[in-house]
């Protein structure tokens, strides 16, 4: 792998020598499955100047190679353009190269390089460590990888003799690893597709191609699952154990000040993460903005939907609390829920009081959203159930903010 990695890694930097630049659609030429039956050789990116991860196929998956290992279709083509001698003085060199150049549509030809892979940008396949034509695809794959390698870390990353940090580096880089791949999908969520085809170029799509919105309703549910439950998280008391830090202080280290793991806090980052970028006002716009994008006959992925797909997933427990049989040490609803729903609220109430950049649209809908759950809440504390101390102070707690918030929004900030 790490042969491989070494080639990869040459290629590329011997491309920028040509005067290739970055080109981060390079690794969406073909699907994970797709590449698994290329022939051997073949290369698995259209370019190798794209940042491609290591590719590692989910348990059960054909393993193919881990680094593309060879150039690629855009390759060619972009050195052909640049360095093809051409003859016909500069009238027949520029007929030459407009005929090359007008190739850009075809499949493996796409471009997008560093500037149009910023936080701003809106094309959800322009991204760094991406792998594979589908973020889903890719975000199912990499979920099912971390989850293997989960499985007895502790024993396999360290030697008899050794001392455990690294358990603590290979459990938090698992963790990103899982964390990337959501992110990477949520980028489809308000997503627009960018090309840079040119008006009369065969199968040119238009410059902007919103997100199929039964795509956005995959990821909503594939991050209901993987990122806004508790379920990818759980992780045994043995492993939380064996999470020690390094003891080697020295530039160029990462030194816990701290020592032990702060379990809750590193999950709830990645939540917040994907959280942030859902709420983010060039997100909640350009959905906004979607909506005229897309025909008035056509089915888009509202901001509407986007919040109540939310509510009704980072809240869920709300639907069940009846059937269980509850105390401190077995909450109703556990501790790392019980923070993303905090989080959660506390966005949520920002939006509602116009203390966010958004929409106007946004801000009503999110106020709509607390008064349903503020309903929601009052049905669950009314049961007969007998809750733990943790989910009653909660949902006491959750519920008193909320009524605050809905005064403070209608008496304090509008004129
Ligand atoms: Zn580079």
């Amino acid at each position: 792998m790490i042969m491989e990695g070494l080639k990869e890694v040459a290629m590329h930097e011997v491309g920028h020598t040509l005067g290739l630049r970055h080109n981060f659609v390079a690794s969406k030429m073909y699907s994970l499955e797709e590449m698994a039956e290329l022939p051997e050789g073949e290369p698995t990116l259209a370019s190798v100047m794209d940042y491609a991860p290591p590719h590692i196929a989910a348990p059960g998956k054909k393993q193919g190679h881990f680094f593309t290992q060879s150039i690629g279709k855009y390759d060619v083509w972009a050195i052909t353009y640049g360095y093809k001698p051409l003859s016909g003085g500069t009238d027949g060199e520029k007929k030459e190269l407009a005929k090359i150049a007008s190739r850009s549509t075809e499949h493996g030809l796409a471009f997008s390089t560093d500037e149009d892979t910023t936080s701003m940008s809106p094309d959800p396949d322009s991204n760094r460590f991406d792998f594979g034509k589908d973020a889903l695809e890719f975000a199912n794959n990499q979920a099912a990888v971390v989850k293997q390698a989960m499985d007895g870390l502790a024993d396999r990353v360290v030697e008899d003799g050794e001392d455990y940090s690294r358990v603590r580096q290979a459990f938090n880089s698992l963790l990103n690893t899982h964390g990337q791949a959501m992110y990477f999908a949520s980028r489809y969520i308000g997503g627009v597709h960018v090309n840079r085809s040119h008006k009369g170029q065969d199968n040119a799509p238009a410059p902007f191609e919103v997100v199929d919105v039964e795509k956005q309703r995959e990821v909503m549910k594939l991050l209901s699952e993987q990122v806004f439950s508790d379920e990818p998280f759980q992780f045994s008391p043995e492993l939380y154990n064996k999470l020690a830090p390094s003891h080697w202080n020295h530039w160029g280290t990462s030194y816990s000040v701290r020592g032990d793991f702060p379990i809750h806090d590193t999950i709830a980052q990645w939540q917040s993460t994907i959280l942030s970028r859902l709420f983010s006002s060039i997100t909640l716009e350009r959905m906004h903005d979607a909506e005229l994008k897309v025909a008035a006959d056509q089915d888009a992925f509202t901001t509407a939907e986007m919040f109540e797909s939310l509510t009704n997933a980072i809240f869920s427990e709300l639907d069940s609390l009846e059937e269980g049989d509850y105390s401190n040490r077995n909450p109703a609803i556990s501790s790392l829920r019980r923070n993303l729903q905090r989080d959660y609220l506390k966005r949520l109430s920002t939006l509602a009081m116009g203390n966010a950049y958004a929409p106007q649209d946004c801000q009503t809908i999110a106020y709509a959203q607390l008064i349903d759950l503020q309903e929601k809440l009052a049905d669950a504390l009314e049961q007969e159930v007998e809750l733990d101390a943790y989910t009653k102070a909660h949902l006491l707690e959750s519920s008193r903010r909320i009524e605050k918030v809905l005064d403070a929004e209608l008496t304090l900030s509008r004129p």
